[in-house]
């Protein structure tokens, strides 16, 4: 269910969705995003590139500080746009409203930012929210991207009674989430990664990103070629299900 920033890799786990381990175990809390180490001064980048005056344990206290420094400007950065998205963004309005009608609510407090291991840019779990992959993230149009493609989930979830479990369910609401949110879309495609193709290049980059997707579900373990063939089973149908959209949004 993830979105990833090149790729969706999953991480299987027995009751959910990917992107969800990081979610699940990394929710933050209230002081999590406070700096607390020494003063990020330029003395100090200056001091470690040269190593003057560098022990073990200054050079030690010099990473870690970098380290939570940098988390919490990403972090502050994804928020910002999450909430400007939300109150600006066509489709993550739109989204918003179409969750809604199905009984979720999705707003700031379901959509969190946080780092993540995996080359993934968001998750979704059905009990936890939306994760944004704070350091995964380029900007605000893929942010946009993501949260769009995650409440395609969340709204296949509500509405349709997704079974998780089953690489099918998971693969048809993948095709959905990159053909609906936009990150399929063809300048997409060029600007970004260079896949370029005048005919069926949306169609493609859909198949391609929901079947790494599936190849992460636990019953797939990584088999390419297994995912390849579950997507091919269900892409038909689900590619022309733009339900809640009349059409596909660009
Ligand atoms: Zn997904």
């Amino acid at each position: 269910m993830s979105t990833s920033s090149s790729s969706d890799a999953q991480t299987p786990s027995s009751d959910h969705v990917e992107g969800t381990s990081s979610l699940a175990h990394e929710a933050p809390t209230s002081d999590a995003k406070v700096y607390k180490g020494k003063p990020m001064t330029w003395f100090r980048h200056l001091a470690y590139a040269t190593g003057w005056g560098m022990t073990p344990e200054i050079e030690d206290e010099y990473r870690r500080d970098v380290g939570d420094y940098y988390a919490d400007a990403l972090c502050k950065r994804c928020e910002d746009h999450r909430d400007w998205l939300l109150k600006n963004s066509p489709i993550v309005r739109f989204m918003t409203d179409q969750v809604a009608e199905v009984n979720g609510h999705l707003s700031r407090d379901s959509i969190r930012c946080l780092p993540c291991e995996k080359d993934q840019a968001g998750g979704f779990h059905p009990t936890l929210g939306i994760l944004l992959c704070q350091n995964k993230l380029r900007d605000r149009n893929h942010v946009e991207d993501t949260i769009a493609h995650e409440m395609v989930h969340a709204y296949d979830h509500l509405r349709f009674q997704v079974d998780w479990d089953n690489p099918k369910h998971l693969a048809c609401s993948e095709i959905r989430a990159s053909t609906l949110s936009g990150e399929c879309r063809p300048w997409q495609e060029w600007m970004v990664r260079g896949q370029w193709k005048f005919l069926r290049h949306m169609e493609q980059c859909v198949r391609r990103r929901a079947t790494i997707s599936v190849s992460g579900h636990p019953k797939v373990k990584g088999d390419m070629e297994m995912a390849g063939k579950i997507v091919d089973q269900v892409f038909d149908s689900c590619y022309k299900d733009t339900r809640p959209f009349r059409e596909v949004y660009r």
